[in-house]
């Protein structure tokens, strides 16, 4: 199949069947397609959605999001998890406003610079919403590619990764640009499934040799299998006559960076210092949440401390008490969120 039948196979099918109408695909500036792209990394968009809107409207464009306090937007990303995202996102909005007068730049070498912005993400930015040629390769292409081409190995791999940006580069036309990099995504998305791909609606089913060797879903090949190490926590909800729990920001990287969380006892005889010190009146262990990080697997043991002093602090750390009537407008962990949410509902 040339390249030219492959995309203007791709561009037909996307004319008739693609996505148009999800909200990033209005008044398509850079910026909007990039908040949308680093939303979509690792997320579904049906998931994405609520998320997008809610942050457009806060942040509705570089200048405001730069302007904003990193808690706030890390208030905006609560739910949507890999919060480096969000801080990568605050950290490039204001390198936009300061180097650039809040505009994007026009290259790729200089979009791909900023942090959080890799090169499929710079690609998806340039040629979405400018339509300069400049390929892609998110999850869902790198599937579509290595299924038409039953490309063999893991695509996080260095020489698979070239081969995939060697073919990405291939197929992209130089017309109809932005429409093809959505299309792309949209065929990922849709069609080439994870798990079931509906090759017999496909555009390019009569050239695809994933589909020829009668197993496409195979491929892309699995990353190599390691066990994932195990942690273990133990969160300690602090809760102060006036019905509020204390919560501290955790350092800027690291899991969970610049989120607010719960203080932790990581074993148990920092718990039974904790117990010491703090002359808890009733104390309480709920039952055991876990948590998949990407490198890790965390087990939380969560304690409900009740009756301490509003005055109780801990020296040298950024602390404060959490009203669960009011809450305010803080980035919270996953569990932590949960958490709360479960304790809000003991105490009412
Ligand atoms: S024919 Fe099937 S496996 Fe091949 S690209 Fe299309 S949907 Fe994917």
């Amino acid at each position: 199949m040339t390249p030219e039948a492959f995309s203007q196979a791709v561009l037909s099918w996307f004319d008739q069947h693609g996505r148009h109408q999800l909200p990033w695909q209005f008044n398509k500036t850079p910026y909007r397609v990039w908040i949308s792209e680093i939303m979509l990394q690792q997320t579904q968009v049906a998931t994405v959605i609520p998320f997008y809107q809610r942050f457009i409207q806060r942040f509705a464009d570089v200048q405001q999001l730069a302007a904003a306090s990193e808690d706030e937007v890390l208030h905006y990303w609560t739910g949507l998890g890999y919060y480096s995202r969000a801080r990568n996102l605050h950290k490039a909005a204001k390198i936009l406003l300061q180097n650039y007068g809040g505009e994007f730049p026009a290259t790729l070498q200089e979009v791909q610079s900023l942090p959080g912005i890799g090169r499929s993400t710079a690609g998806a930015i340039l040629s979405i919403s400018r339509g300069v040629w400049a390929p892609i390769l998110d999850g869902n292409v790198k599937r579509v590619l290595c299924r038409f081409h039953a490309l063999a190995g893991w695509p996080g791999d260095k020489k698979v990764e070239q081969q995939l940006w060697h073919y990405a580069e291939r197929y992209t036309p130089q017309q109809r640009v932005g429409d093809y990099s959505q299309a792309m995504m949209d065929l990922g998305a849709t069609l080439c499934t994870r798990s079931k791909p509906s090759c017999l609606l496909c555009p390019l089913q009569t050239h695809c040799q994933g589909l020829a060797e009668g197993q496409p879903s195979q491929y892309p090949h699995p990353k190599p299998r390691k066990t994932l190490p195990q942690r273990h926590t133990k969160m300690l909800m602090l809760l102060n006559e006036r019905g509020e729990v204390l919560l501290e920001k955790r350092p800027p990287s690291g899991i969970w960076g610049g989120l607010w969380s719960f203080p932790e006892a990581p074993d148990q005889s920092s718990l039974e210092q904790w117990l010491q010190a703090w002359q808890v009146e009733q104390q309480q262990c709920w039952p055991r949440l876990s948590h998949t990080f990407s490198h890790f697997q965390l087990h939380i043991e969560p304690w409900l401390w009740r009756g301490l002093s509003v005055r109780q602090s801990m020296e040298g750390r950024q602390q404060l008490w959490y009203n669960l009537q009011a809450p305010p407008q803080l980035g919270l962990a996953a569990p932590v969120k949960a958490l709360l949410a479960r304790l809000e509902e003991e105490l009412a």
